[in-house]
């Protein structure tokens, strides 16, 4: 059928159903319908919903083919008729106007809101719509467009939820998460109070919304679902796993969230509801971690592994033709110090402190890192030769020179420095770091508060080092370890006042080595622990086994290292062990511990050293001179030997510059010593005129070639049984 033709006869029924109207206008009005038509149907036919254009009569004069499948009516039969007959109740009442208001005028203040009515079939049969109203002004007047939802699905799963919202309103509010129930169309239905505190909506702005609009990237294009497809089932694949997207706040921000879907299958269909979990915590706390795992909590530094990238990266750079750069690590001397006489919290600040002066003194490309407890690294960017590093490092160990505050302290401390540079020591990363770490370890040893380059030298050394340190392992037990004593002697007399036990070992390939060699190692694997028992309890033996022969040896001196302290109640158990076993009288035994361990003691340390003391062993200090120790260590712990360290002794009388001060501080020792009423003993006497000086000041007891050597048990007894030894020049 012609479509001007419906209309016209559709119009034309009208005009007999509503006689009062004025045909010319009628015609004019029909007229431009006709004209609309051409001009709109395509558009009324792509619009999902029933759309009617009514008349100031109120009458239909134009329709889609929805309007047809809606009502059940033909177009023919529904052109003209009174739109009151598709929409009875309410919205009849509504059109009808008195005299003085046209439809239009009755409508006008509707306009633009959505009106919920019932719509009714031809078969008597009612439905839920929606009707949206928009004016048409026309020349001739001014028609209403009504675009009419059938919403009975959504009507069913509203009634539905509004019996849900009975029963799981109190389960949605006690959800710590934003939950709500969006209907096939996407809409939400249902909500609890933390939706609107996540988005900042009321939940009148929230009923009826899209969720796309709190959801918007992302979820949004799940939920737009062609024809065939519900939201339901758009969202079926995703149901139980959660999602991370963002939630768009009323104010427009954004934030992360994770969605867990569930289906909420309904007489009216699937409801689906969502819980929406704010996860910026979560994912601040993530960021947080992450940042943890890089950054040394307490300095707030790089750590290890940030280095190691750094340096990766640097070699990168390096290979495609950037600067050359260098590795540096640093370690405070005598940082345990700190910790134990001041304590950690102290310690921790000096550590803070340092890390500070560490980047203030390091270009802004330069990575300073901590690697634990007091070991930093540098990476020294742009070196454009090797004695840049130098200067680096020479610059950082300056910049110790000045005490660091802490608190009401003012702490002095030094570092060693170990430098290896890329592309002269190592081009790989692992190596860098590890040729770094020798070069420090030579420092230390080199006297500290110093940097040392690394040196193929030194690789060498520390390869042999870790071979002999395996070697060791064997050693120790069997009898390539053994002891010689090397007596210690009255000045005035000769008489053997004691011996000192002293390690030795006879390498099945490289014959003797030195114990100067050979304990170095042993501290660096921890295997000191270990030889220092064997020798505590073979020098107790040996002690108790002249004692027993009538053989008077006098004290029996046994070296301490500084790591058998680590477990300071094993120490002592050991030595009160050996002391048992042997049935050595503990006035026989004098211990020799080195100052670097009275300046490092902790508290557990000096109450060890006490209690040895009060067991009646003696105590004596090694080396003296050559560490950092001051009257203050003497004051505070009870020794009752000071052995002037050798190496002062051996200068005196000879032409050495230095020569002057060590004797300055051997005479100094020995007066401080007779201050305080402690013995003192000079080791290293090798001449008759360090004799006749040591003599001069007054010391009373020496230990040195001048008298013996050290020797072995069978070259030893024979003096011994003389009780008294001459002294000849070994020079
Ligand atoms: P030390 O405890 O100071 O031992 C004295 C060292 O000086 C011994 O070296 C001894 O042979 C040497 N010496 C003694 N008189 C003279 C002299 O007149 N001139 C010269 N030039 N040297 C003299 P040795 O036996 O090589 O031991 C070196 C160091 O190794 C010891 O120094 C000690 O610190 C350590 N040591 C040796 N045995 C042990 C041990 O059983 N345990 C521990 N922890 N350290 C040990
Ligand atoms: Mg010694
Ligand atoms: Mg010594």
């Amino acid at each position: 059928m012609d479509r001007s033709d419906a209309e016209g006869v559709g119009y034309g029924r009208a005009m007999k159903t509503k006689p009062r109207s004025n045909w010319a206008v009628r015609k004019a009005a029909e007229k431009h319908v006709a004209q609309m038509e051409g001009r709109y149907r395509g558009l009324l036919e792509a619009a999902p919903d029933a759309m009617v254009v009514v008349n100031q009569a109120g009458e239909i004069v134009l329709l889609n083919v929805q309007t047809e499948k809606q009502f059940g009516y033909s177009r023919d039969e529904l052109l003209g008729q009174k739109i009151s007959n598709i929409i009875p109740q309410g919205f009849a009442e509504r059109l009808v106007t008195d005299a003085t208001r046209s439809v239009a005028e009755a409508l006008a203040q509707e306009i633009g809101t959505g009106i919920e009515l019932s719509g009714r079939r031809k078969d008597g049969s009612e439905f839920p719509i929606e009707i949206m109203l928009s004016p048409l002004d026309t020349a001739e007047g001014i028609l209403v467009t009504a675009a009419i939802r059938d919403i009975s699905v959504r009507k069913a799963a509203e009634k539905h939820v509004a019996q849900m919202e009975g029963r799981y309103r109190g389960l949605l509010e006690a959800a710590p998460d934003a939950m709500v129930v969006v209907n096939q169309a996407g809409e939400i239905v249902l909500l609890n109070v933390q939706t609107e505190k996540q988005f900042g909506y009321s939940r009148d702005e929230l009923l009826g919304q899209k969720i796309t609009n709190i959801i918007p990237q992302g979820f949004a294009e799940r939920l737009v679902t062609d024809a065939t497809r519900s939201v339901a089932e758009a969202l079926a694949q995703e149901i139980g796993t959660g999602i991370e997207l963002s939630g768009r706040r009323k104010d427009g921000s954004e934030f992360p969230i994770e969605i867990m879907l569930s289906p909420l299958d309904t007489a009216e269909g699937i409801l689906v509801t969502a819980a929406i979990r704010d996860i910026s915590v979560h994912i601040r706390n993530e960021a947080k971690l992450l940042e943890l795992a890089r950054f040394d909590l307490l300095t707030g530094l790089p750590n290890r592994a940030v280095f190691a990238d750094a340096v990766q990266k640097a070699i990168a750079w390096a290979r495609r033709g950037g600067p050359s750069f260098a590795v540096l690590y640093l370690d405070l001397d005598y940082f345990k110090d700190v910790n134990d006489t001041l304590g950690h919290p102290i310690g921790d600040e000096l550590l803070k402190g340092v890390a500070n002066r560490l980047k203030e003194n390091v270009r802004e490309t330069d990575t300073v890192a901590r690697f634990g407890g007091d070991e930093f690294a540098i990476l020294g960017t742009e070196m454009k030769d090797p004695a840049g590093a130098g200067v680096l490092a020479a610059g950082l160990l300056e910049s110790f020179s000045k005490p660091f505050s802490v608190g009401d302290n003012q702490i002095r401390s030094s570092a060693s420095v170990g430098i290896a540079i890329y592309g002269v020591d190592a081009t790989d990363a692992e190596t860098l770091l590890s040729r770094a770490d020798v070069a420090l370890y030579r420092s230390k040893e080199e006297g500290r508060g110093i940097y040392r380059f690394f040196t193929a030298e030194m690789d060498t050394k520390m390869q042999t080092r870790v071979a002999l340190g395996h070697d060791l392992r064997d050693a120790i037990g069997s009898p390539q370890i053994f002891l010689e004593y090397q007596p210690q002697v009255e000045a005035a007399t000769g008489r053997i006042v004691g011996v000192e036990a002293l390690a030795r070992w006879r390498h099945p390939t490289r014959g003797m080595i030195s114990p100067a060699e050979f304990i170095p190692v042993a501290e660096l694997n921890g295997l000191i622990v270990r030889l220092g028992h064997w020798v505590l309890w073979e020098a107790c033996r040996q002690a108790a086994k002249w004692r027993e022969a009538g053989i008077a040896s006098g004290f029996m001196a046994v070296n301490l290292s500084v790591h058998q302290f680590k477990t300071p109640l094993e120490l002592e158990k050991d030595v009160a062990a050996a002391l048992a076993a042997s049935g050595l009288p503990p006035g026989m035994l004098e211990l020799e511990i080195t100052e670097t361990l009275l300046m490092s003691a902790s508290l557990a340390h000096s109450e060890v050293l006490a209690r040895l003391r009060a067991m009646g062993v003696r105590l004596a200090i090694d080396d003296f001179g050559t560490g950092f120790s001051s009257l203050d260590y003497l004051r505070r712990y009870p020794v009752d030997r000071i052995k002037i360290a050798q190496n002062f002794v051996l200068e005196l009388g000879t032409a050495a510059s230095t020569a002057a001060g060590s004797a300055a501080v051997v005479k100094a020792t020995i007066g401080l010593a007779r201050e305080l009423g402690i013995d003192v003993i000079a080791e290293g006497v090798e001449t008759t005129e360090q004799l006749r000086l040591i003599k001069l000041w007054r010391c009373r007891e020496v230990q040195g070639y001048l008298f013996a050597r050290p020797l072995s048990v069978e070259d030893l007894v024979p003096l011994l049984q003389a009780c008294k030894i001459a002294p000849h020049s070994v020079v």
